[in-house]
């Protein structure tokens, strides 16, 4: 498709508008991610997924161990953060470390824990697709494939995510635009697949205090521009588990349609993430408090 006035104009006119010049102007700055932009498609995108709903008045909230480590502490923290309310499971089995010596994931064998896991629980899985070769594995567990803030520009993968029918979250590269974030989802939603959660995760910053910086601005922005789901990733974003409820509350202030929470029963003994891991144990108590602000925000669990 051109970039010209003319192209613009013949786009919105199929959907029964006609917009002045000047909004048409305004529209230059969705000209490269076209699909996803409010502008075409003013009604908010709900993913649904074996029976849960996130978008539109749904909050998902989506909880699970940062990485498959074990068996025991895969089923003991999907036991508990469905006991919680949770609505959807993660849990990674391919990581992409950012060290090369650092644990990278059980592989085939956490995907199969994964699958027992969801099937003890009947909780959608979310989990992360790292490599195209490994497409056939992840699709056959997960019910929304996870494409992580290292991947965000990689464009072979979100082509071929993009020929598949399951959702995707798709996490924001840690030094992307919110432009490149909404150019990526184009990707996606380009190869006919139109179920995409876009997640800040938080980005790099001078900031040292926390492990990214948490760039809330992102949720009223990203929902400005695009009629897709946005969710939060607090405990990336923070780096520590005591700031994950206050990020999340924020993330659910500023309109988030969710939030991907990470959770492990011995979080100081985790492989991987230990720090920002919440513990099982506290996961009850951390739902309540943001099912209150939810509700607040007309949202119920989704
Ligand atoms: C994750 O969610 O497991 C993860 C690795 O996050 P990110 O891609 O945002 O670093
Ligand atoms: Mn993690």
């Amino acid at each position: 498709m051109g970039s010209s006035i003319e192209t613009r104009r013949a786009l919105v006119n199929e959907r029964g508008s006609s917009p002045s010049r000047s909004r048409l102007l305004t529209m230059a700055a969705t000209e490269e991610y076209r699909l996803v932009s409010r502008e075409l498609e003013p009604e908010p995108t709900v993913i649904e997924v074996g029976g849960r709903r996130l978008g539109d008045g749904y909050f998902g909230l989506i909880a699970g161990p940062c990485t498959v480590e074990s068996r025991e502490q895969t089923l003991a923290t999907a036991r508990a953060v469905a006991a919680a309310g949770a609505s959807m499971l993660r849990g990674g089995a391919f990581k992409a470390r950012t060290s090369p010596y650092a644990f990278q994931g059980l592989g085939r064998e956490g995907l199969e824990i994964l699958a027992a896991a969801k099937r003890e629980t009947g909780l959608p899985l979310v989990t992360e697709l790292i490599d195209p070769r490994l497409i056939d594995e992840i699709v056959e567990v997960a019910d929304v494939i996870q494409i992580g803030a290292r991947n965000m520009h990689n464009a072979i993968l979100l082509a071929e995510v993009g020929k598949l029918d399951k959702p995707v979250l798709l996490k924001r590269g840690p030094s992307a635009s919110l432009d490149e974030l909404l150019m990526a989802a184009e990707y996606i939603v380009k190869g006919g697949n139109g179920r995409v959660i876009l997640c800040e995760r938080g980005i790099r910053t001078f900031e040292r205090s926390t492990r990214y910086t948490l760039d809330i601005a992102a949720v009223p922005v990203l929902k400005q521009q695009t009629h897709l789901p946005v969710v939060v990733d607090p405990s990336h974003a923070a780096g520590r588990r005591d700031l994950v409820l206050p990020l999340a509350r924020a993330a659910v202030a500023a309109g988030a349609d969710g939030i991907i929470v990470e959770v492990h029963p011995d979080p100081d003994e985790a492989l991987c993430d230990g720090p920002q891991q919440i513990s099982t144990d506290d996961f009850g108590a951390f739902v309540r408090e943001l099912d209150e602000l939810v509700r607040l925000m007309k949202k119920q669990i989704g």
